[in-house]
Protein backbone atom coordinates (compact mmCIF):
# COMPACT_ATOMS: atom_id res chain seq x y z
CA UNK A 1 0.00 0.00 0.00
CA UNK A 2 2.47 2.61 0.70
CA UNK A 3 3.47 1.56 -3.35
CA UNK A 4 0.23 2.52 -3.79
CA UNK A 5 0.62 5.58 -1.90
CA UNK A 6 3.67 6.65 -3.48
CA UNK A 7 2.12 5.92 -6.69
CA UNK A 8 -0.76 8.36 -6.84
CA UNK A 9 1.69 11.21 -4.85
CA UNK A 10 3.80 10.92 -8.34
CA UNK A 11 0.93 11.06 -10.54
CA UNK A 12 -0.74 14.01 -8.85
CA UNK A 13 2.50 16.01 -8.72
CA UNK A 14 3.25 14.94 -12.52
CA UNK A 15 -0.07 16.14 -13.09
CA UNK A 16 0.72 19.13 -11.00
CA UNK A 17 4.22 20.33 -12.91
CA UNK A 18 2.20 19.76 -16.38
CA UNK A 19 -0.46 22.15 -15.77
CA UNK A 20 -1.30 25.69 -15.36
CA UNK A 21 -3.28 25.23 -12.02
CA UNK A 22 -0.34 23.64 -9.98
CA UNK A 23 -2.63 23.26 -7.13
CA UNK A 24 -1.80 21.64 -3.93
CA UNK A 25 -1.39 17.78 -4.25
CA UNK A 26 -4.12 17.32 -1.23
CA UNK A 27 -6.59 18.16 -3.57
CA UNK A 28 -8.50 15.71 -5.65
CA UNK A 29 -7.52 15.40 -9.01
CA UNK A 30 -11.33 15.53 -9.92
CA UNK A 31 -11.11 19.63 -9.39
CA UNK A 32 -8.56 19.59 -12.21
CA UNK A 33 -11.16 18.49 -14.86
CA UNK A 34 -14.20 20.08 -13.65
CA UNK A 35 -15.74 22.86 -14.86
CA UNK A 36 -14.56 25.50 -12.40
CA UNK A 37 -10.92 24.81 -12.58
CA UNK A 38 -10.43 27.83 -14.39
CA UNK A 39 -11.81 29.58 -11.60
CA UNK A 40 -9.10 27.96 -9.31
CA UNK A 41 -5.83 29.16 -8.72
CA UNK A 42 -3.03 28.31 -6.49
CA UNK A 43 -0.20 30.65 -7.48
CA UNK A 44 1.50 31.91 -4.50
CA UNK A 45 -0.17 35.87 -4.91
CA UNK A 46 -3.84 33.91 -4.81
CA UNK A 47 -2.73 31.80 -1.65
CA UNK A 48 -0.79 34.85 0.26
CA UNK A 49 -4.14 36.58 0.12
CA UNK A 50 -5.96 34.26 1.32
CA UNK A 51 -3.77 32.81 4.02
CA UNK A 52 -4.35 35.82 5.99
CA UNK A 53 -6.88 38.36 7.60
CA UNK A 54 -7.10 41.36 9.25
CA UNK A 55 -5.76 39.73 12.69
CA UNK A 56 -2.68 39.12 10.90
CA UNK A 57 -2.08 37.01 13.84
CA UNK A 58 -3.33 33.23 12.66
CA UNK A 59 -1.91 32.27 9.01
CA UNK A 60 -3.16 28.91 6.79
CA UNK A 61 -2.27 28.35 3.65
CA UNK A 62 -5.55 27.11 1.44
CA UNK A 63 -4.57 24.54 -1.50
CA UNK A 64 -6.14 26.93 -3.71
CA UNK A 65 -9.10 29.98 -4.14
CA UNK A 66 -11.91 30.11 -6.51
CA UNK A 67 -13.13 32.69 -8.25
CA UNK A 68 -16.52 32.14 -8.62
CA UNK A 69 -18.58 33.66 -11.64
CA UNK A 70 -21.61 32.59 -9.88
CA UNK A 71 -23.21 30.73 -7.05
CA UNK A 72 -23.23 27.24 -9.87
CA UNK A 73 -19.68 27.62 -9.29
CA UNK A 74 -19.21 27.70 -5.49
CA UNK A 75 -22.54 24.57 -5.46
CA UNK A 76 -20.19 22.87 -7.53
CA UNK A 77 -16.94 23.03 -5.34
CA UNK A 78 -18.88 22.36 -2.69
CA UNK A 79 -20.38 18.97 -4.12
CA UNK A 80 -16.77 18.15 -5.06
CA UNK A 81 -16.03 18.70 -1.33
CA UNK A 82 -18.72 16.62 -0.16
CA UNK A 83 -18.63 13.63 -2.58
CA UNK A 84 -14.68 13.52 -2.34
CA UNK A 85 -13.64 10.32 -0.37
CA UNK A 86 -11.43 12.41 2.31
CA UNK A 87 -14.11 16.13 2.09
CA UNK A 88 -11.43 19.31 2.36
CA UNK A 89 -12.63 22.23 3.80
CA UNK A 90 -14.53 25.02 2.21
CA UNK A 91 -14.47 28.78 3.63
CA UNK A 92 -16.55 31.82 2.13
CA UNK A 93 -13.80 34.68 2.48
CA UNK A 94 -15.92 37.90 2.28
CA UNK A 95 -13.32 40.89 3.11
CA UNK A 96 -11.02 38.83 5.61
CA UNK A 97 -11.88 41.37 8.18
CA UNK A 98 -11.78 38.46 10.80
CA UNK A 99 -9.28 39.15 13.03
CA UNK A 100 -8.61 35.13 13.87
CA UNK A 101 -8.82 32.77 10.47
CA UNK A 102 -12.10 32.37 10.78
CA UNK A 103 -12.44 32.57 6.74
CA UNK A 104 -9.67 30.36 6.06
CA UNK A 105 -9.43 26.98 5.36
CA UNK A 106 -5.92 25.13 5.77
CA UNK A 107 -5.24 22.98 2.74
CA UNK A 108 -8.45 23.13 1.24
CA UNK A 109 -9.85 25.95 -0.58
CA UNK A 110 -11.01 29.63 -0.10
CA UNK A 111 -14.15 31.07 -1.92
CA UNK A 112 -13.24 34.86 -2.69
CA UNK A 113 -16.73 35.75 -2.47
CA UNK A 114 -15.92 39.77 -3.93
CA UNK A 115 -15.31 37.69 -7.42
CA UNK A 116 -18.53 37.55 -8.05
CA UNK A 117 -19.41 41.24 -7.81
CA UNK A 118 -17.70 41.78 -11.41
CA UNK A 119 -20.29 38.71 -12.52
CA UNK A 120 -23.57 40.35 -11.20
CA UNK A 121 -24.24 42.68 -14.52
CA UNK A 122 -25.22 45.66 -12.41
CA UNK A 123 -27.55 43.55 -10.62
CA UNK A 124 -25.24 43.20 -7.13
CA UNK A 125 -28.05 45.33 -5.30
CA UNK A 126 -31.70 44.82 -6.35
CA UNK A 127 -34.64 47.48 -4.78
CA UNK A 128 -37.73 46.52 -4.68
CA UNK A 129 -41.29 46.61 -3.01
CA UNK A 130 -43.93 49.51 -2.64
CA UNK A 131 -45.15 51.71 0.50
CA UNK A 132 -48.08 49.42 0.99
CA UNK A 133 -46.17 46.16 1.61
CA UNK A 134 -42.68 47.55 2.57
CA UNK A 135 -39.33 47.74 0.56
CA UNK A 136 -36.64 45.71 0.36
CA UNK A 137 -33.01 45.03 -1.49
CA UNK A 138 -32.10 41.43 -2.89
CA UNK A 139 -28.42 41.83 -2.21
CA UNK A 140 -25.42 39.85 -3.51
CA UNK A 141 -23.82 37.77 -0.37
CA UNK A 142 -20.48 39.18 -1.49
CA UNK A 143 -21.77 43.10 -1.50
CA UNK A 144 -19.95 45.70 0.75
CA UNK A 145 -22.58 47.72 3.21
CA UNK A 146 -21.15 50.34 1.36
CA UNK A 147 -22.40 49.59 -1.94
CA UNK A 148 -25.78 48.45 -0.39
CA UNK A 149 -26.11 51.98 0.94
CA UNK A 150 -25.23 53.89 -2.37
CA UNK A 151 -27.70 51.32 -4.61
CA UNK A 152 -30.76 52.18 -2.01
CA UNK A 153 -29.91 55.55 -1.44
CA UNK A 154 -30.70 55.77 -5.06
CA UNK A 155 -33.95 54.88 -4.34
CA UNK A 156 -34.37 57.27 -0.65
CA UNK A 157 -33.86 53.97 0.71
CA UNK A 158 -31.80 52.55 3.01
CA UNK A 159 -31.39 49.47 5.56
CA UNK A 160 -32.07 50.32 8.93
CA UNK A 161 -29.22 48.79 10.67
CA UNK A 162 -25.12 49.01 10.25
CA UNK A 163 -22.22 48.42 11.28
CA UNK A 164 -19.82 50.90 12.37
CA UNK A 165 -18.09 50.29 9.48
CA UNK A 166 -19.42 49.87 5.56
CA UNK A 167 -16.64 48.27 4.01
CA UNK A 168 -17.56 44.55 4.91
CA UNK A 169 -19.56 42.15 3.38
CA UNK A 170 -23.11 41.31 3.64
CA UNK A 171 -22.69 37.48 4.01
CA UNK A 172 -19.46 38.30 6.18
CA UNK A 173 -21.65 40.15 8.49
CA UNK A 174 -24.85 38.26 8.79
CA UNK A 175 -22.95 35.37 9.77
CA UNK A 176 -21.83 36.89 13.05
CA UNK A 177 -24.93 39.77 13.75
CA UNK A 178 -23.92 42.84 12.46
CA UNK A 179 -24.11 45.85 15.55
CA UNK A 180 -23.70 49.25 15.64
CA UNK A 181 -25.21 52.22 17.26
CA UNK A 182 -28.75 51.18 15.93
CA UNK A 183 -28.83 47.61 17.20
CA UNK A 184 -30.92 48.95 20.30
CA UNK A 185 -33.63 50.18 18.03
CA UNK A 186 -33.72 48.60 15.05
CA UNK A 187 -32.11 44.81 16.34
CA UNK A 188 -28.50 43.90 14.85
CA UNK A 189 -28.75 43.04 11.01
CA UNK A 190 -29.60 39.43 11.09
CA UNK A 191 -32.95 41.35 12.42
CA UNK A 192 -33.35 42.84 9.44
CA UNK A 193 -33.26 40.03 6.79
CA UNK A 194 -36.13 38.21 5.10
CA UNK A 195 -35.06 35.59 2.82
CA UNK A 196 -31.37 34.06 1.88
CA UNK A 197 -29.85 31.95 -1.18
CA UNK A 198 -27.51 29.75 0.65
CA UNK A 199 -25.27 26.60 -0.97
CA UNK A 200 -25.14 24.48 1.91
CA UNK A 201 -22.76 22.32 2.81
CA UNK A 202 -23.76 19.44 0.72
CA UNK A 203 -23.59 21.71 -2.17
CA UNK A 204 -27.43 22.36 -2.64
CA UNK A 205 -28.77 25.90 -3.46
CA UNK A 206 -31.71 26.40 -1.03
CA UNK A 207 -33.98 29.74 -1.02
CA UNK A 208 -34.76 29.91 3.23
CA UNK A 209 -36.68 32.21 5.30
CA UNK A 210 -39.34 32.38 8.50
CA UNK A 211 -41.52 30.73 6.23
CA UNK A 212 -39.69 28.72 4.15
CA UNK A 213 -36.32 26.05 5.32
CA UNK A 214 -36.91 28.05 8.23
CA UNK A 215 -34.56 25.71 10.21
CA UNK A 216 -31.56 26.89 7.62
CA UNK A 217 -32.52 30.23 7.58
CA UNK A 218 -32.21 30.51 11.43
CA UNK A 219 -28.62 28.91 11.78
CA UNK A 220 -27.08 30.76 8.93
CA UNK A 221 -28.05 34.05 10.63
CA UNK A 222 -25.16 34.29 13.17
CA UNK A 223 -24.25 30.88 12.26
CA UNK A 224 -20.74 31.64 11.74
CA UNK A 225 -20.10 30.24 8.28
CA UNK A 226 -21.20 26.74 9.52
CA UNK A 227 -24.26 25.59 7.65
CA UNK A 228 -23.87 27.77 4.22
CA UNK A 229 -22.51 30.60 2.08
CA UNK A 230 -24.63 33.09 1.71
CA UNK A 231 -25.31 33.90 -1.93
CA UNK A 232 -28.16 36.17 -1.46
CA UNK A 233 -30.33 38.58 1.38
CA UNK A 234 -33.04 40.36 1.25
CA UNK A 235 -32.75 43.07 3.02
CA UNK A 236 -35.60 45.13 5.14
CA UNK A 237 -35.32 48.50 3.26
CA UNK A 238 -37.23 52.03 5.06
CA UNK A 239 -36.99 55.67 3.77
CA UNK A 240 -33.82 57.36 4.27
CA UNK A 241 -33.07 60.24 6.12
CA UNK A 242 -30.82 63.13 4.92
CA UNK A 243 -28.97 64.61 7.38
CA UNK A 244 -27.85 63.55 11.28
CA UNK A 245 -27.47 65.58 14.48
CA UNK A 246 -24.88 63.85 16.13
CA UNK A 247 -23.47 64.00 20.17
CA UNK A 248 -21.13 63.53 22.28
CA UNK A 249 -21.62 63.91 25.95
CA UNK A 250 -18.28 63.71 28.51
CA UNK A 251 -19.18 61.99 31.94
CA UNK A 252 -16.43 61.18 35.08
CA UNK A 253 -18.39 58.81 36.74
CA UNK A 254 -19.53 55.41 35.39
CA UNK A 255 -22.87 54.61 36.86
CA UNK A 256 -24.32 58.14 35.45
CA UNK A 257 -22.92 57.53 32.46
CA UNK A 258 -24.33 53.80 32.39
CA UNK A 259 -27.78 55.31 33.93
CA UNK A 260 -27.94 57.40 31.34
CA UNK A 261 -27.19 55.14 28.49
CA UNK A 262 -29.91 52.37 29.95
CA UNK A 263 -32.49 55.60 29.85
CA UNK A 264 -31.90 56.42 26.38
CA UNK A 265 -32.09 53.18 24.94
CA UNK A 266 -35.35 52.40 26.83
CA UNK A 267 -38.00 52.91 23.41
CA UNK A 268 -40.64 51.26 24.62
CA UNK A 269 -40.94 53.54 27.83
CA UNK A 270 -41.29 56.62 25.66
CA UNK A 271 -42.14 55.47 21.95
CA UNK A 272 -40.50 54.39 18.84
CA UNK A 273 -41.11 57.93 17.24
CA UNK A 274 -39.11 59.92 20.05
CA UNK A 275 -36.31 57.48 20.38
CA UNK A 276 -32.78 58.34 19.23
CA UNK A 277 -31.73 56.45 16.11
CA UNK A 278 -28.16 55.88 17.43
CA UNK A 279 -26.77 55.06 20.64
CA UNK A 280 -22.63 53.77 21.59
CA UNK A 281 -20.31 54.55 23.87
CA UNK A 282 -16.43 54.54 23.89
CA UNK A 283 -13.74 55.20 27.01
CA UNK A 284 -11.76 58.08 26.28
CA UNK A 285 -7.84 57.16 28.11
CA UNK A 286 -4.60 59.17 28.00
CA UNK A 287 -3.90 58.21 24.56
CA UNK A 288 -2.28 61.36 23.84
CA UNK A 289 -5.94 62.64 21.87
CA UNK A 290 -9.32 62.27 22.61
CA UNK A 291 -10.07 61.19 19.18
CA UNK A 292 -9.17 57.92 17.29
CA UNK A 293 -8.52 56.40 14.04
CA UNK A 294 -12.26 55.79 14.10
CA UNK A 295 -13.31 59.10 14.32
CA UNK A 296 -12.16 62.67 14.65
CA UNK A 297 -14.99 64.69 16.56
CA UNK A 298 -14.24 66.90 18.67
CA UNK A 299 -12.90 70.02 18.30
CA UNK A 300 -9.10 71.20 18.51
CA UNK A 301 -9.70 73.72 20.93
CA UNK A 302 -11.69 71.37 23.83
CA UNK A 303 -9.08 68.95 23.02
CA UNK A 304 -6.32 70.72 26.06
CA UNK A 305 -9.71 70.97 28.74
CA UNK A 306 -10.97 67.20 27.91
CA UNK A 307 -7.26 66.16 28.23
CA UNK A 308 -7.29 67.24 31.49
CA UNK A 309 -10.12 65.57 32.90
CA UNK A 310 -8.92 62.31 31.18
CA UNK A 311 -5.31 63.17 33.37
CA UNK A 312 -7.47 63.64 36.84
CA UNK A 313 -9.76 60.73 36.50
CA UNK A 314 -7.89 58.30 34.51
CA UNK A 315 -10.84 57.27 32.13
CA UNK A 316 -13.62 59.45 30.90
CA UNK A 317 -16.54 57.79 29.54
CA UNK A 318 -18.12 59.34 26.43
CA UNK A 319 -21.82 58.44 25.43
CA UNK A 320 -22.44 59.03 21.86
CA UNK A 321 -25.89 59.51 20.08
CA UNK A 322 -27.41 60.50 16.87
CA UNK A 323 -30.89 61.41 15.40
CA UNK A 324 -31.54 61.44 12.23
CA UNK A 325 -33.42 64.04 10.30
CA UNK A 326 -34.75 65.37 6.82
CA UNK A 327 -36.61 68.32 5.13
CA UNK A 328 -39.80 67.42 7.27
CA UNK A 329 -38.46 67.38 11.12
CA UNK A 330 -35.39 69.91 9.99
CA UNK A 331 -37.39 72.64 12.16
CA UNK A 332 -38.24 70.15 15.46
CA UNK A 333 -34.86 67.99 15.40
CA UNK A 334 -33.23 69.91 17.93
CA UNK A 335 -36.43 70.41 20.35
CA UNK A 336 -36.71 66.06 20.14
CA UNK A 337 -33.39 66.07 21.20
CA UNK A 338 -33.65 68.58 23.80
CA UNK A 339 -36.53 66.73 25.50
CA UNK A 340 -34.46 63.41 24.55
CA UNK A 341 -32.03 64.60 27.04
CA UNK A 342 -34.32 65.60 29.43
CA UNK A 343 -33.29 64.19 33.14
CA UNK A 344 -29.77 63.16 31.55
CA UNK A 345 -26.98 63.90 33.86
CA UNK A 346 -23.69 64.23 32.18
CA UNK A 347 -21.36 67.60 33.23
CA UNK A 348 -22.26 71.05 32.25
CA UNK A 349 -20.03 72.11 29.65
CA UNK A 350 -19.01 68.79 28.15
CA UNK A 351 -21.87 68.03 25.39
CA UNK A 352 -19.99 68.42 21.38
CA UNK A 353 -22.39 68.37 19.02
CA UNK A 354 -21.59 67.99 14.92
CA UNK A 355 -24.38 68.22 11.96
CA UNK A 356 -23.54 66.04 9.22
CA UNK A 357 -24.81 64.14 5.79
CA UNK A 358 -25.88 61.25 6.69
CA UNK A 359 -23.70 59.37 4.70
CA UNK A 360 -20.86 61.20 6.25
CA UNK A 361 -22.22 59.86 9.30
CA UNK A 362 -22.69 56.09 8.42
CA UNK A 363 -19.11 56.20 6.48
CA UNK A 364 -17.30 57.94 9.60
CA UNK A 365 -14.53 55.40 10.17
CA UNK A 366 -13.70 55.22 6.12
CA UNK A 367 -11.17 58.21 6.61
CA UNK A 368 -9.46 56.94 9.46
CA UNK A 369 -8.77 53.63 7.60
CA UNK A 370 -7.25 55.20 4.21
CA UNK A 371 -5.56 57.58 6.99
CA UNK A 372 -3.94 54.76 8.72
CA UNK A 373 -3.82 52.71 5.02
CA UNK A 374 -1.54 55.37 4.08
CA UNK A 375 0.85 55.56 7.10
CA UNK A 376 1.11 51.77 6.71
CA UNK A 377 -0.64 50.99 9.91
CA UNK A 378 -3.84 49.34 8.58
CA UNK A 379 -2.46 45.88 7.95
CA UNK A 380 -0.81 45.63 11.40
CA UNK A 381 -1.84 42.87 13.67
CA UNK A 382 -5.21 43.28 15.44
CA UNK A 383 -5.61 41.49 18.83
CA UNK A 384 -9.71 42.55 19.38
CA UNK A 385 -11.72 41.10 21.98
CA UNK A 386 -15.20 41.57 21.57
CA UNK A 387 -17.66 40.85 24.45
CA UNK A 388 -21.39 40.87 24.98
CA UNK A 389 -21.98 40.94 29.44
CA UNK A 390 -25.15 40.94 31.45
CA UNK A 391 -26.41 44.36 32.78
CA UNK A 392 -26.20 43.17 35.98
CA UNK A 393 -22.56 42.62 36.12
CA UNK A 394 -21.36 46.39 34.10
CA UNK A 395 -20.39 47.82 37.02
CA UNK A 396 -18.43 45.28 38.29
CA UNK A 397 -17.20 45.03 34.92
CA UNK A 398 -16.01 48.60 35.05
CA UNK A 399 -14.14 48.49 38.47
CA UNK A 400 -12.27 44.61 37.28
CA UNK A 401 -11.64 45.51 34.07
CA UNK A 402 -11.68 49.02 32.65
CA UNK A 403 -10.08 50.44 36.27
CA UNK A 404 -8.19 46.90 37.40
CA UNK A 405 -7.15 45.78 34.20
CA UNK A 406 -6.67 48.41 31.52
CA UNK A 407 -6.30 51.61 33.37
CA UNK A 408 -3.30 49.94 35.14
CA UNK A 409 -1.84 47.39 32.02
CA UNK A 410 -2.01 51.34 30.48
CA UNK A 411 -1.06 49.65 27.15
CA UNK A 412 -4.40 50.16 25.59
CA UNK A 413 -3.98 51.56 21.91
CA UNK A 414 -7.48 52.00 20.26
CA UNK A 415 -10.82 52.77 20.78
CA UNK A 416 -12.51 50.68 23.46
CA UNK A 417 -16.57 50.56 23.03
CA UNK A 418 -19.38 50.04 25.50
CA UNK A 419 -22.82 50.12 24.83
CA UNK A 420 -26.23 48.59 25.77
CA UNK A 421 -28.72 46.65 23.51
CA UNK A 422 -32.17 45.75 24.04
CA UNK A 423 -32.41 41.63 24.02
CA UNK A 424 -35.95 41.70 22.49
CA UNK A 425 -34.72 43.02 19.13
CA UNK A 426 -32.94 39.72 18.98
CA UNK A 427 -34.11 36.19 17.40
CA UNK A 428 -33.39 33.34 19.81
CA UNK A 429 -34.49 31.04 17.14
CA UNK A 430 -30.76 32.58 15.16
CA UNK A 431 -27.60 31.03 15.54
CA UNK A 432 -25.99 34.48 17.48
CA UNK A 433 -25.56 34.08 21.25
CA UNK A 434 -26.34 36.95 23.54
CA UNK A 435 -26.79 36.90 27.02
CA UNK A 436 -29.89 36.01 29.06
CA UNK A 437 -30.89 39.23 30.19
CA UNK A 438 -33.40 42.08 28.91
CA UNK A 439 -30.37 44.68 28.58
CA UNK A 440 -26.91 43.81 27.69
CA UNK A 441 -23.76 45.42 26.97
CA UNK A 442 -21.32 44.58 24.19
CA UNK A 443 -17.54 46.27 25.11
CA UNK A 444 -15.05 45.96 22.41
CA UNK A 445 -11.38 46.08 22.41
CA UNK A 446 -10.21 47.01 19.12
CA UNK A 447 -6.45 47.06 19.63
CA UNK A 448 -4.01 48.07 16.64
CA UNK A 449 -0.85 46.71 17.86
CA UNK A 450 3.17 46.09 16.23
CA UNK A 451 4.00 42.76 14.55
CA UNK A 452 6.46 42.30 17.90
CA UNK A 453 4.06 43.12 20.49
CA UNK A 454 0.30 41.33 20.01
CA UNK A 455 1.29 38.70 22.27
CA UNK A 456 1.00 41.48 25.38
CA UNK A 457 -2.54 42.62 23.79
CA UNK A 458 -3.63 39.28 23.87
CA UNK A 459 -2.18 38.68 27.49
CA UNK A 460 -4.36 41.62 28.69
CA UNK A 461 -7.71 39.91 26.76
CA UNK A 462 -6.83 36.89 28.46
CA UNK A 463 -6.92 38.63 31.70
CA UNK A 464 -9.83 39.89 31.20
CA UNK A 465 -11.22 36.78 30.25
CA UNK A 466 -10.14 34.78 33.67
CA UNK A 467 -11.48 38.11 35.29
CA UNK A 468 -14.94 37.59 34.28
CA UNK A 469 -14.50 33.94 34.83
CA UNK A 470 -13.71 34.38 38.37
CA UNK A 471 -15.88 36.82 39.28
CA UNK A 472 -18.87 34.75 37.73
CA UNK A 473 -19.87 37.57 34.66
CA UNK A 474 -21.18 35.24 32.03
CA UNK A 475 -19.77 36.78 29.07
CA UNK A 476 -20.17 35.59 25.46
CA UNK A 477 -17.77 36.58 23.21
CA UNK A 478 -18.95 38.48 19.92
CA UNK A 479 -16.67 37.24 16.65
CA UNK A 480 -16.13 33.94 19.04
CA UNK A 481 -12.59 32.67 19.08
CA UNK A 482 -12.54 29.33 21.14
CA UNK A 483 -10.07 26.59 20.68
CA UNK A 484 -11.66 23.84 22.27
CA UNK A 485 -15.10 21.92 21.79
CA UNK A 486 -15.68 22.87 25.64
CA UNK A 487 -15.21 26.31 25.19
CA UNK A 488 -17.62 26.47 22.45
CA UNK A 489 -20.31 24.44 24.25
CA UNK A 490 -19.84 26.79 27.73
CA UNK A 491 -20.15 29.25 24.54
CA UNK A 492 -23.52 28.18 23.12
CA UNK A 493 -24.61 27.06 26.40
CA UNK A 494 -26.20 23.30 26.26
CA UNK A 495 -29.05 23.52 24.80
CA UNK A 496 -28.59 25.88 21.90
CA UNK A 497 -25.25 23.13 21.47
CA UNK A 498 -27.52 20.61 20.84
CA UNK A 499 -29.68 23.04 18.17
CA UNK A 500 -25.87 24.14 16.83
CA UNK A 501 -24.82 21.05 16.05
CA UNK A 502 -27.94 19.18 14.87
CA UNK A 503 -28.12 22.29 12.65
CA UNK A 504 -24.53 21.20 11.47
CA UNK A 505 -25.62 17.34 10.34
CA UNK A 506 -28.20 18.57 8.49
CA UNK A 507 -27.03 20.82 6.45
CA UNK A 508 -23.03 19.92 6.75
CA UNK A 509 -22.65 16.81 7.92
CA UNK A 510 -19.12 16.35 6.20
CA UNK A 511 -17.87 19.65 8.40
CA UNK A 512 -17.02 21.04 5.17
CA UNK A 513 -17.30 24.43 5.80
CA UNK A 514 -15.97 27.48 7.51
CA UNK A 515 -13.00 25.12 9.01
CA UNK A 516 -11.00 28.36 10.23
CA UNK A 517 -13.80 28.91 12.96
CA UNK A 518 -12.73 25.75 14.68
CA UNK A 519 -16.10 24.57 15.95
CA UNK A 520 -16.51 21.25 14.54
CA UNK A 521 -12.48 20.98 13.57
CA UNK A 522 -9.35 22.11 14.51
CA UNK A 523 -7.70 22.81 11.68
P1 LIG B 1 -14.86 37.44 6.63
O1 LIG B 1 -13.93 37.84 7.69
O2 LIG B 1 -14.34 37.29 5.27
O3 LIG B 1 -15.68 36.17 7.06
C1 LIG B 1 -16.21 36.02 8.36
C2 LIG B 1 -16.83 34.62 8.54
O4 LIG B 1 -18.01 34.52 7.76
C3 LIG B 1 -15.92 33.49 8.06
O5 LIG B 1 -16.15 32.37 8.86
C4 LIG B 1 -16.38 33.26 6.65
O6 LIG B 1 -16.10 31.96 6.21
C5 LIG B 1 -17.87 33.53 6.77
N1 LIG B 1 -18.45 34.10 5.54
C6 LIG B 1 -17.98 35.13 4.79
N2 LIG B 1 -18.82 35.35 3.77
C7 LIG B 1 -19.83 34.47 3.89
C8 LIG B 1 -21.00 34.19 3.13
N3 LIG B 1 -21.31 34.88 2.04
N4 LIG B 1 -21.79 33.19 3.55
C9 LIG B 1 -21.52 32.47 4.66
N5 LIG B 1 -20.41 32.67 5.39
C10 LIG B 1 -19.59 33.66 5.01
N6 LIG B 1 -18.76 43.90 13.19
C11 LIG B 1 -19.91 44.40 13.64
O7 LIG B 1 -20.85 43.67 13.89
N7 LIG B 1 -20.05 45.73 13.82
C12 LIG B 1 -19.08 46.62 13.52
O8 LIG B 1 -19.26 47.81 13.69
C13 LIG B 1 -17.86 46.12 13.01
N8 LIG B 1 -16.86 46.95 12.65
C14 LIG B 1 -15.71 46.44 12.15
C15 LIG B 1 -14.70 47.31 11.75
C16 LIG B 1 -13.53 46.83 11.21
C17 LIG B 1 -12.45 47.79 10.81
C18 LIG B 1 -13.34 45.43 11.11
C19 LIG B 1 -12.07 44.88 10.59
C20 LIG B 1 -14.33 44.55 11.50
C21 LIG B 1 -15.53 45.04 12.02
N9 LIG B 1 -16.57 44.20 12.43
C22 LIG B 1 -17.74 44.73 12.89
C23 LIG B 1 -16.42 42.75 12.39
C24 LIG B 1 -16.98 42.18 11.11
O9 LIG B 1 -18.38 42.22 11.10
C25 LIG B 1 -16.59 40.72 11.00
O10 LIG B 1 -15.22 40.59 11.10
C26 LIG B 1 -17.08 40.16 9.68
O11 LIG B 1 -16.89 38.78 9.70
C27 LIG B 1 -16.27 40.77 8.60
O12 LIG B 1 -16.87 40.60 7.37
P2 LIG B 1 -16.04 40.05 6.16
O13 LIG B 1 -16.92 40.33 5.03
O14 LIG B 1 -14.66 40.54 6.11
O15 LIG B 1 -16.07 38.51 6.58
Amino acid sequence: SYNLLFLLIISRLISTIGSSKPWNILLPHKLLNSDISDRLRADPAAINSASTDYGHIVEQNPAAVLYPSSTQDIAALIKVAYNNSVPFGVAARGRGHSVRGQAMARDGVVVEMLSLKSHRDGAGVVVSGSYLSGFYADVGGEQLWIDVLNATLGHGLAPPSWTDYLHLTVGGTLSNAGISGQTFRYGPQISNVYELDVVTGKGELMTCSAYKNSDLFYAVLGGLGQFGIITRARIALEPAPKRVKWVRMLYSDFSTFTRDQEFLISINERGQKQALDFLEGSLLMDQGSPDNWRSSFFPLSDHPRIISQITRHGIIYCLEVAKYYDEHTQNTVDKDLQQLFKGLSYPSGFMFKKDVSYVEFLDRVRSGELKLESQGLWEVPHPWLNLFLPKSRISDFNEGVFKNIVLKRSITTGPVLVYPMNRNKWDDRMSAVIPDEDVFYTVGFLHSSGFDDWKAFDDQNKEILKFCDNAGIEIKQYLPHHTTKKDWIKHFGSSRWKTFSERKSQFDPKMILSPGQRIFSNN
